[in-house]
């Protein structure tokens, strides 16, 4: 067997606690409570194990990764085993002093998530009354703290045609980044797609927003943009492929080849708690099951893009034809790709109101579109 390459990143969800209620969170409908959590001590071990194998950088995540009071102690262990420190926060719970408790710490950068760039409708999408004055105030506290700051858009039919003030924003709070990304549908966002999904015109207007800002912004801003599947031709490489750049742990201690990845049945997947990231990373089923290109079905395995998109997103594919090792139906080679566009057709007409995630309360399964 030839070597495997290391991770280059980990997701560590520390918590899947957060004040937001955000109906796309990529959280899964069933979310962990608090006393199932990892403790202080194994995180730590964690972030050791992790810079061992030779993963450079932790995006420390959730839920709301600031909800845990020991952050700064978790910064501290993660920056001193060697790794570059990504905070990736709602932000409603920080100040000043959290901040500069994170930044005396280690933190290297703080990626902050907008709802909108229009206050009443930020908080609607959020469920969370103020949050959007909180975070505008909290990402000022981030730059002052003398922290790089990436604001993340998560967009959809509900915020896309505010796309421009979203850069302005990012521009106006001092971000040096703005990561526009279109949601992805499985789990919440699935149980919310008719109210989610933007229509083709709305999309192509975004599109070409982009385009411009990327070339009046050149030097000032980063814009990260990918057209979302369901109106792309070809898939993403869904982290970069299966099990091949980056694993994720889950607050329980399950390590993941993708955060999303527990939503698949029928998988067994390591814990913390018992194995190590080597371990899991190098031999385990849930990491060699779709890594490379052997388990592709056609029309993946005679395509010349196998080693491009990797086949696209496994959640996706199963969350839209109930076969976890189907082509991604994304991909418009797919038998399955006509399912894309139904969800477009019945998202044209859609709801606007949504089902907010919450602990305890997943939306039942026969709610989720088929
Ligand atoms: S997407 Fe929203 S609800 Fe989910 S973790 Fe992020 S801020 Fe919280
Ligand atoms: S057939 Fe498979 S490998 Fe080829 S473009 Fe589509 S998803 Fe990618």
């Amino acid at each position: 067997m030839s070597a495997i390459e290391p991770p280059l990143g980990l997701l560590a969800e520390l918590t899947h606690r957060c004040p937001l209620r955000c109906p796309y969170c990529s959280n899964p409908l069933e979310l962990a409570r608090a006393a199932a959590e990892l403790d202080t001590a194994t995180w730590a071990r964690v972030f050791g194990e992790a810079a061992a194998l030779g993963v450079l950088q932790v995006h420390l995540s959730g839920g709301e990764p600031t909800a845990r009071r020991d952050l700064p102690e978790l910064v501290r262990h993660a920056a001193g085993a060697g790794l570059y420190t990504n905070l990736i926060t709602a932000g409603v719970l920080l100040d000043a002093s959290k901040l500069a408790a994170l930044a005396e710490a280690g933190l290297d950068h703080v990626q902050l998530s907008v709802q909108d760039a229009e206050a009443g409708n930020a908080d609607r999408i959020g469920g969370y009354a103020g949050g959007h004055a909180r975070k505008l105030a909290v990402a000022r506290l981030v730059r002052d703290a003398g922290l790089p700051l990436t604001l993340n858009a998560v967009v959809h039919r509900q915020n896309l045609d505010r796309l421009p003030e979203l850069i302005d924003l990012a521009l106006e709070l001092g971000a040096g980044r703005i990561e526009v990304a279109h949601v992805q549908y499985y789990g919440w966002a699935l149980a919310n797609r008719a109210a989610l999904l933007p229509g083709r015109a709305q999309l192509e207007a975004a599109t070409a927003t982009v385009e411009a800002a990327r070339e009046r912004l050149k030097g000032r801003l980063v814009i990260d943009y990918v057209v979302p599947d369901y109106y792309a031709k070809r898939p993403k490489a869904c982290m970069g492929g299966w099990g091949r750049v980056v694993l994720a742990v889950s607050p329980e201690g399950r390590i993941l080849p993708c955060h999303a990845a527990e939503s698949l049945p029928g998988m067994e997947f390591p814990n913390v708690r018992d194995t190590s990231l080597r371990a899991a990373w190098e031999r385990a089923d849930a990491f060699t099951r779709f890594r490379g290109t052997a388990w592709m079905p056609e029309p993946c395995r005679s395509c010349d893009r196998r080693e491009n998109d990797w086949g696209g997103c496994r959640c996706q594919a199963f969350a839209l034809t109930g076969d976890a090792a189907a082509t991604d139906p994304a991909c418009s080679l797919s038998p399955h790709h006509a399912l894309l566009d139904l969800a477009v057709a019945e998202a044209a007409g859609g709801a606007e109101t949504f089902t907010y995630r919450e602990i305890g309360r997943a939306p039942r399964r026969s709610a989720l579109p088929p």
